[in-house]
């Protein structure tokens, strides 16, 4: 069990004051939770005089570049450290090799599946992102947010809640983002650039996607290869969000299967509410919310496909039958 919350913001805020280099990082194939968080809290703590080195084992995504500051964030940790920060990612694995061995001192996340594996972990299952986690703590932890800070947090929970749409939204969640437009964040300008914008190589790259889509009564599928990227010329290793827009199907739950280098496939699912698919990524070592889950499985694309689809066909049909 972890503490009590008074005493775990005590320990966290009097932690990150006491530090004095860290080492900040967050999950491979980043999105904009993964980025903003990132960069809402290294530039908040930088502000307040430490040293933050920000890393993603990937690199930052070429639809979150606008982001102010983005550059500054590295693929690789270079130097010595006396705090380490996980955030947005529920397992160590999540981070690929961004921590470079080193132990956590604080994970902040908010995916239910989180396994608690910092010496601190502050995991609220109920937060819409972990962007959105941050806005409402680091001030009082003693950080503010500046305008750069605030305008990656509201990317973080702009793109988290596919623009405030999602199952999960609160009151709360949109005091936030009201809070970080009270920063100078430009709700519009982020929306369009983190959400509405996307590359020809991307449209391209769904095109592909969108002629393999598949649908057995309520389960929907599609598969994208690596010979896409390549044929398309898009250059990142993730699904471009295709998987976001077919959640807007009519379908329960939506599969995409997508190949990765060194004979693996991430997969991706999508639930309608009142489903939990974060239990399937489980069961295949991946995790993530109720209705948005992933996992990277080893094997190829046909023999992942089989496995996932027989499970995720036996879940649909289990809630099915407890419907009756
Ligand atoms: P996506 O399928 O869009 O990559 O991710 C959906 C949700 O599941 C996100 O909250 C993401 O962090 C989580 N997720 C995706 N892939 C993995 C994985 O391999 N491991 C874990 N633990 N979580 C994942
Ligand atoms: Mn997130």
């Amino acid at each position: 069990m972890s503490e009590p919350a008074p005493s775990l913001h005590a320990r966290i805020a009097s932690e990150l004051h006491a530090a004095g280099r860290i080492l900040a990082v967050s999950h491979v194939r980043p999105d904009g939770d993964a980025v903003g968080a990132l960069l809402g809290f290294g530039l908040s703590l930088q502000a307040a005089g430490k040293q933050v080195q920000m890393v993603l084992a990937d690199g930052v995504p070429a639809g979150l570049r606008h982001l102010p500051s983005a550059g500054f964030i590295q693929r690789r940790a270079k130097g010595d450290f006396d705090y380490a920060v996980v955030l947005d990612a529920s397992d160590l694995e999540r981070t690929g090799k961004a921590l470079g061995g080193r132990p956590a001192d604080l994970n902040i996340d908010h995916h239910v599946t989180n396994l608690q594996f910092a010496r601190l972990n502050l995991v609220e299952p109920g937060a819409v992102a972990t962007s959105a986690i941050l806005a409402e703590h680091l001030p009082r932890w003693g950080f503010a947010i500046g305008l750069e800070a605030a305008s990656a947090l509201l990317t973080g929970i702009i793109t988290d809640t596919i623009g405030f749409r999602t199952s999960n939204m609160t009151p709360a969640a949109l005091r936030l983002a009201a809070n970080l437009m009270e920063c100078g964040a430009n709700l519009p300008e982020l929306y369009r650039a983190g959400l509405g914008q996307k590359s020809f190589e991307a449209a391209r790259y769904w095109g592909a996607g969108l002629t393999r889509l598949q649908r057995d009564g309520k389960l929907i599928w599609t598969t994208l290869y690596l010979s896409d990227r390549q044929s398309v010329g898009y250059n990142g290793n993730d699904d471009a969000d295709l998987v976001n827009f077919l959640s807007s199907t009519d379908g329960d739950v939506v599969v995409l299967f997508n190949e990765q280098n060194g004979g693996k496939v991430k997969v991706s699912w999508r639930a309608r509410p009142s489903l939990d698919v974060s239990e399937l990524a489980v069961q295949f070592g991946g995790g993530g919310h109720p209705a948005a889950a992933g996992a990277e499985i080893p094997g190829t694309v046909a023999d992942v496909q089989e496995k996932v689809l027989e499970v995720t066909r036996a879940f649909l049909a289990a809630q099915a039958g407890s419907l009756k």
